[in-house]
């Protein structure tokens, strides 16, 4: 038997829903009366937005949750890389409950996509790997991860192809490297190397890029030859890239319109501590960018993180000053692909907030009182409650 849920706010007005096997069966309007013998549960007005996709998130650098530990002032991207591996060394053993802890913490913000970069180097080998891969199949239904398999401490820099290689043939679909300039110093060599794993595992690709500037934009432009060569559009991506937001406006729209054309994402965090691409200049111009928390909490890059999506919209918003309706809106799909107008015959996955509209919710970012995937409560504020 399938559940109505009453008095939803959907599709810009009040409606019953009924949901059987997963999908959205039927929408009809307030006063339309439900079947008499109707299994129904009254959401009371909350609002209906589709779940979120998390874009860049780390599992695996975490800090225990119960204490407070200290972090040293780090000047280089190298250094950081060496205060974690300090940071982290003690606390080798809790990684798999951390990292379900946080993805549970994901699931409750309702996240229900998200691509884990996984840390792998000759001193951790596959472990994080197996760890996640673990996870993914624990998480099928609920949360859909992909895997990239991510040399932190430098793909040559930390001599890690070979074990990338493995990673490739044991659960990751994507493979990942950082800042091919300024950490490994050798941008052809870590692209061609990148690339090369990409065409012979069939993988995606997603690069960490910090390096600013025109040497940013340089590595962006390789990148773009890259895909270009090995007709790997629409499988590339590019996190960070702070570069976009520092270089000159003309320059960002000649890049804009080779990033459209080779169908390359670009997927940031959102910093307030460093550029932020120009993200409507970008969208504009075709460039498919979307959102990652990167930080969940406090773990061994930033006591700043969190773990909602939906938090990192409205940052964005504000940053860029998106006050009116039309702007608000727009954010949703940097935030995820479904549309906020839900259909008869989709997946049910949502989530239902106390608040107003959609832009809203953008604003205030309240709680998730329900996530739902597949038309299950999964999670939220009034999980005890559901259906
Ligand atoms: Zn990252």
């Amino acid at each position: 038997m399938g559940q109505w849920l009453s008095n939803v706010f959907v599709n810009e007005g009040i409606h019953h829903i009924y949901i059987n096997q997963g999908r959205i069966v039927d929408i009809i309007p307030k006063h339309q009366p439900m079947p008499e013998s109707a299994n129904s549960w009254d959401a009371r007005n909350l609002l209906m937005l589709p779940t979120l996709e998390d874009y860049h998130v780390h599992l695996d650098k975490q800090f225990p949750a119960d204490r407070w530990i200290a972090r040293r002032r780090t000047d280089t991207i190298l250094d950081q890389f060496h205060l974690e591996k300090e940071l982290l060394a003690p606390h080798k053993a809790g990684m798999k409950d951390r990292a379900i802890q946080t993805l549970d913490q994901m699931l409750a913000s309702g996240t229900t996509r998200a691509r884990v970069h996984v840390d792998i180097d000759p001193e951790i080998g596959l472990r994080h790997l197996e760890t996640i891969v673990h996870m993914q199949e624990q998480y099928r239904g609920l949360v859909d991860i992909e895997i990239v398999a991510f040399p932190q401490q430098g793909l040559l820099r930390s001599s890690s192809i070979a074990l990338l290689k493995q990673a490739l043939r044991e659960g990751a679909t994507i493979v990942g490297c950082v800042d091919p300039a300024g950490v490994d110093r050798q941008i052809e060599a870590c692209l061609d190397s990148v690339f090369d794993m990409s065409v012979d595992y069939g993988a995606g690709v997603d690069i960490h890029l910090h390096d600013q500037s025109y040497l940013g934009l340089y590595t962006i432009e390789r990148i773009a030859d890259y895909t270009q060569q090995t007709s790997k559009q629409g499988n590339v991506a590019v996190s960070h890239a702070y570069c976009l937001g520092e270089i000159d406006e003309g320059a960002s729209a000649d890049i804009a319109a080779r990033l459209a054309e080779q169908n390359i994402m670009i997927i940031t965090s959102v910093p307030i501590d460093s550029a932020l691409p120009r993200v409507d200049q970008l969208t504009a111009l075709g460039v498919n960018i979307k959102l990652g928390t990167d930080h969940t909490g406090l773990d061994a890059w930033t006591p700043f993180g969190s773990p909602d999506l939906l938090a990192r919209g409205r940052r964005l918003a504000e940053i860029k000053r998106w006050n009116d309706d039309e702007r608000l809106r727009a954010v949703y799909p940097y935030l995820t692909s479904a549309p906020l107008e839900f259909q008869i015959g989709a997946q049910a996955d949502f989530m239902l907030v106390q608040a107003l509209n959609p832009e809203h919710a953008i604003a205030a970012v309240p709680e998730r009182e329900i996530v739902a995937v597949q038309g299950k409560a999964v999670a939220g504020k009034q999980f005890d409650r559901a259906w």
